[in-house]
């Protein structure tokens, strides 16, 4: 049942509401009735529009009473857009330069207006069509680090964490989507599951089968579900970062939770290296994607290093939380125990990363949401290779996240693999 007040968005409701909001209005500028408007909602769940007027832009993103992309027979609450508009409140001063600024909300339209981004594009697509935008991973691992850290007890009061942590714990129709779409429901026989058919059919049932590797990615759902170390976007993927020439924004923090920090990691990791597998399906007489592809494991790099550069940095800056009191280690005699602690500590959420990173990749291919980096192959044995090597990596990445030494030792694998 739809709350009294609510009504879905169009053209003439959106205009007439928006025209009724003056510090809106005024940022649109000229007559409502000029207003251009266009739905552009991509994405599985929401309605979001452009509004273009005389003087600016502004984005609209309204909840619908059913999950988008599968239809009204699959229900979901509105209330998303309370926690997406909550994670920019309460994350967002921790963040500024790296999402769209947040103007309003409306409780009873379950919709928020924000920064129109603009001449962004979505960077899942821009991967698809090979064009570059070499600074983008390191605006995500800032993004990651600094929700990390501050939004941690490491860095604040741990009455201001739970109070927090207390807003998100409602957050649980989106939390369930988590649950079941990435930890369960790929190694269940459901509807919703596809794969490339035939061409994946014996890939699929060797991985849906294997003993460990289920249960690597059921200890990784127990620990999202109960390790709660910091604000999570809780659905960042590369359709969740919108690119320029010059700037990087991460959008749509719906997901938002309190979790385990390699879970944002792993999961932009993990659909960077699909865009990176995907790249042969994407190949022209023009370009085969060779250095394209090169410059995408740069960009896992450049993520990695840049975020455990500065989960360190802003560790050490910000320790004033309840959480590993900095204080007692600040003699000569102590600070290589804290040090020690700081490397410690990256070391696991990297081992964290991978195994999410190996647990999106598997419900990516065989679960309910697939990406447009592999489904835009439009030769299914193409498609199914790239596919069949991601899978490989995924069990990999479960089987041996804690004995994978760095980085580099990871991505030289995958060079020579492939
Ligand atoms: P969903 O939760 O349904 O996935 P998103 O927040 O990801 O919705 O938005 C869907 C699409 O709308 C994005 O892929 C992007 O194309 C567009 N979009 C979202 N926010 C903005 C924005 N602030 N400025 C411009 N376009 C946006
Ligand atoms: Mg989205
Ligand atoms: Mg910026
Ligand atoms: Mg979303």
């Amino acid at each position: 049942p739809v709350p009294e007040g609510y009504q879905t968005l169009d053209d003439a409701r959106l205009r007439a509401w928006l025209a009724g909001l003056p510090h809106l209005a005024a940022k649109l500028g000229g007559d409502s009735a000029a207003w251009q408007i266009e739905e552009v909602g991509d994405g599985n769940l929401n309605l979001v529009f452009l509004v273009r007027g005389p003087a600016g832009g502004v984005c609209v993103k309204q909840s619908l009473p059913y999950v988008r992309a599968a239809g009204e027979s699959w229900p979901m609450p509105l209330e998303r857009a309370f926690f997406e508009h909550q994670h920019y409140a309460i994350a967002g001063p921790h963040l500024a330069g790296l999402i769209p600024q947040s103007w309003h909300y409306d409780p009873r339209l379950f919709a928020s207006v924000i920064e129109l981004l603009s001449p962004h594009r979505i960077l899942r697509q821009e991967l698809v069509a090979g064009h570059a935008y070499p600074q983008a991973a390191l605006a995500v691992a800032e993004f990651v680090a600094r929700s990390a850290v501050l939004t941690s007890p490491l860095a604040q009061p741990f009455e201001t964490v739970f109070a927090h942590s207390a807003v998100f714990s409602r957050n649980v129709a989106l939390t369930r989507v988590t649950a079941e779409l990435i930890f369960a429901d790929p190694f269940e026989d459901l509807v919703r599951n596809r794969w490339t058919t035939p061409e994946l059919d014996h890939a699929a049932a060797a991985i849906r089968n294997h003993a460990a590797v289920r249960a690597a990615v059921a200890r990784l759902g127990h620990a999202f579900l109960t390790r709660k170390e910091a604000l999570l976007h809780g659905d960042l993927h590369t359709g969740s970062v919108m690119v320029s020439a010059d700037d990087t924004r991460v959008i749509d923090p719906e997901f938002a939770v309190y979790g385990p920090v390699g879970f944002d990691a792993g999961l932009f990791m993990a659909n960077l290296l699909m865009a990176w597998f995907a790249q042969p399906g994407h190949a022209t007489a023009q370009d085969n994607r060779q250095a394209f592809a090169d410059g995408i494991l740069q960009q896992v790099r450049l993520f990695w290093q840049h975020f455990a550069q500065r989960y360190d940095a802003l560790w050490q800056a910000h320790a004033s939380g309840d959480a590993w009191p900095a204080r007692l280690f600040d003699s000569p005699a102590t600070a290589a125990a804290f040090a020690t602690e700081r490397a410690e500590r990256i070391r696991a959420v990297f081992a964290d990363a991978l195994g999410f990173a190996g647990a999106e990749i598997i419900r990516r291919i065989l679960g309910f949401a697939h990406n447009l980096d592999f489904e835009s192959i439009a030769d299914r044995p193409t498609r199914a290779a790239a596919e069949a090597a991601a899978l490989q990596l995924a069990e990999h990445l479960l089987l041996h996240s804690a004995d994978i030494a760095d980085i580099d030792t990871l991505l030289a694998q995958l060079r020579q693999d492939t």
